[in-house]
């Protein structure tokens, strides 16, 4: 007989699994494109559909006994029209990175031009970056955000349409705190002839809970992830019209992606109807409310808060005006030492590397989940610049993350 349990079958995965816990339960997890699952998802994701090959979509599998997972899958692609407002879902990308993949593969031919955001402004990697194969299968062109404002400037898009002849255009990105005019970008590709991609791997969940425009019915595509706004595990998801659904649908299976992943869909299916409820609308406001109020208090302790504020649960500051002489990446340490887990970012016309950045992003959709509150954001705040005040000072940095362990305690 196979072990029954993770400690006996291998105790130092049980062993790293409980330490991860044990991080997760006594520090702030606060990486904006994170978000705990719901206990409901988490049950779905471990379920006996890990033993199933669900090779093919619902009615067209290529291997018997498939009413179930048909079922499953259905009810997840029946949720999603019903957040989303879509004509075509595929609920099966194992990631929003394959999402896009997808969407390239069903409608551009190798060497075609995609225009994106720059990675070193919020952009994405998958968006033809030359770190990713999306960069060596197609032409790759920039905009940029306004330097000032760290805004979308709609005008350069348009121009930089002109110019470089685009058959795909890009929006929805990584570390954008602000709405976007997807109608904007959608009139630039109509008058380009390109596609439009709105990739809302950040914004799924704000959109699903009508807090944030929709792109849906706008843009040609729409990708997403599944476990950062909304919590419903790994995995991604594309919507389409209609007159796209056999072109997504073939590229992703069988030329992308083999068997589709049942647990995570499951836990799609689950999340998807969790988040059909009331309750995950008050849970989104209060995610906003919660980057709004850590926006505001950092603001106050002279931290540039870039676009002065959030639209939704990310929060990203320029660390050059007030803390000039340190980069992100050594301020990301300090604030794992200090008990907070957020990451480095580029601002715009970042005169770093993106290896060490001048910018730190932060998130509230983990901390939302757990309860906690506008106030504890005040607290939340004066622990990030207490830490950067002390980047170099190890006792005064253990100190912080004792009092964020008693305040995560009172979550637990
Ligand atoms: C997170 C993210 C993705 C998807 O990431 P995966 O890890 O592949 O799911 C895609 N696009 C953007 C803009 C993202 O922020």
């Amino acid at each position: 007989m196979p072990d029954e349990h993770v400690r006996s079958a291998d105790p130092d995965t049980n062993q790293a699994i409980e330490h991860e816990e044990e991080l997760q339960q006594t520090s702030l997890m606060m990486i904006a494109s994170e978000n705990i699952a719901t206990p409901a998802v988490q049950e779905a994701q471990g379920s006996v559909l890990t033993n199933r090959n669900a090779l093919g979509y619902p009615g067209s599998r290529l291997y018997p006994g498939a009413e179930n997972i048909d079922e499953i899958e259905s009810l997840a692609i029946e949720y999603a029209k019903d957040l989303w407002g879509a004509d075509h879902v595929n609920v099966q990308p194992h990631s929003g990175s394959l999402a896009n993949l997808a969407v390239y593969l069903a409608v551009l031919e190798p060497g075609d031009t995609i225009l994106s955001l720059d990675p070193s402004d919020g952009g994405h990697i998958t968006h033809g970056s030359d770190l990713h194969v999306s960069g060596d299968l197609y032409d790759t062109e920039y905009y940029h955000l306004d330097t000032d404002t760290g805004r979308l400037n709609y005008d350069e898009i348009a121009q930089r349409a002109e110019t470089v002849d685009p058959d795909m255009i890009i929006s929805g990105y990584s570390t954008y705190p602000r709405e976007i005019d997807w109608q904007q970008i959608q009139e630039t590709a109509d008058t380009a002839d390109a596609y439009h991609l709105a990739d809302i791997a950040h914004l799924s969940g704000l959109i699903a809970a009508d807090r944030y425009p929709s792109p849906v019915g706008v843009a040609d595509f729409c990708t997403g992830s599944t476990y950062k706004t909304i919590r419903t595990g790994r995995g991604g998801f594309i919507l389409s019209d209609e007159e796209y659904a056999e072109a997504i649908d073939t590229a992703l299976f069988p030329r992308l992606q083999g068997g589709a992943a049942m647990p995570n869909i499951a836990g799609k299916a689950v999340g998807f109807a969790e988040a059909l409820k009331p309750t995950f609308t008050e849970y989104i406001d209060r995610v906003i409310a919660n980057a709004r109020s850590l926006a505001a208090s950092l603001s106050d302790h002279g931290i540039r808060v870039m676009t002065d504020g959030t639209d939704t649960h990310i929060v990203l500051i320029d660390l050059q005006e007030s803390h000039h002489n340190i980069a992100g990446s050594e301020a990301e340490q300090a604030l794992e030492a200090a008990g907070v887990i957020a990451n480095k970012a580029s601002v715009p016309n970042d005169p770093r590397q993106p290896s060490d950045a001048s910018g730190l992003r932060f998130g509230t959709t983990n901390l939302t989940a757990q309860g906690f509150t506008e106030s504890d954001m005040e607290a939340i705040a004066e622990w990030i610049v207490r830490a950067l005040d002390n980047i170099r000072e190890e006792h005064e940095l253990e100190l912080i993350a004792t009092e964020i362990e008693s305040l995560c305690q009172t979550y637990q």
